[in-house]
């Protein structure tokens, strides 16, 4: 992606509309493709960062949210709280990327669950968020994303978060567990989150959701407009 010069960024706010093409909103076949294989970048991603839970001793508490009983409770619960606000990405295919990865990104209790003395929840928090932003855009530009997907892509990632932990404190409030390592890897420690904070952060994830749409209206259209090849380049494409 070439860099965005101060016309590109500030230029012709008039010039694009708000509208979402159906293309952009249902997608096609490759780009379903596209967004399963960055839900498996995600998940890979995921379990890898929960490794970094080693670095602090604590005892194993095992979560039984994914108690048999539970677990197809939890995993809908998950998979609607993260398509929800993700359909104002206006993207159908990364609203249910967003909600898969809303599922997925609960792998870091593997290692506690395994009996490691460690965090069972260390993706639960702010920095994961962010490395995982950046991790997801990799895999858009690898797996080829349209441009506009590309740029809403890169709110997926606090979107995954803020809309899994809304579920978390939901699915809390009877148990009282609200509490999340927000801040791990700087503290361990678990930040207690009250039980309105689902509604919160659920419209939080609906806010980063908006904000990737509206970018992408203004990036995704000058990124597709400095790539698009001109006749010469298609010309030495053809020749070739
Ligand atoms: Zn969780």
């Amino acid at each position: 992606m070439k860099a965005l010069n101060r016309k590109d960024l500030f230029g012709d706010l008039a010039g694009f509309s708000l509208k979402p093409t159906r293309s952009e909103v249902f997608g096609n076949r490759k780009e379903f493709k596209s967004a399963a294989l960055i839900g498996l970048v995600f998940l890979a991603f995921s379990f890898a960062y929960s490794l970094i839970a080693f670095i602090h001793y604590e005892p194993a508490v095992h979560v039984h949210e994914y108690a048999p009983s539970k677990i197809a409770l939890e995993i809908l619960g998950h998979f609607t709280l993260g398509l929800v606000p993700s359909l104002l990405l206006f993207d159908l295919n990364l609203s249910l990327l967003c909600a898969s990865t809303a599922v997925l990104i609960d792998s870091d209790h593997i290692l506690a669950a395994a009996d490691f003395n460690v965090s069972g929840r260390p993706d639960h928090s702010f920095l994961f968020a962010a490395f995982s932003a950046i991790v997801i855009l990799l895999a858009a530009e690898r797996f080829h994303l349209p441009d506009k997907a590309f740029v809403k892509s890169a709110f997926v990632g606090p979107i995954t978060l803020f809309s899994h932990i809304s579920f978390d404190i939901f699915a809390a409030t009877n148990s009282g567990a609200s509490s999340f390592p927000l801040m791990v890897p700087f503290s361990f420690s678990g930040f207690y989150l009250p039980p309105y904070y689902w509604l919160l952060f659920e419209f939080i994830a609906a806010g980063f959701s908006i904000c990737g749409f509206l970018l992408s209206r203004r990036f995704g259209r000058t990124v597709q407009k400095q790539e698009e090849p001109s006749s010469i380049d298609q010309r030495v494409k053809i020749s070739k």
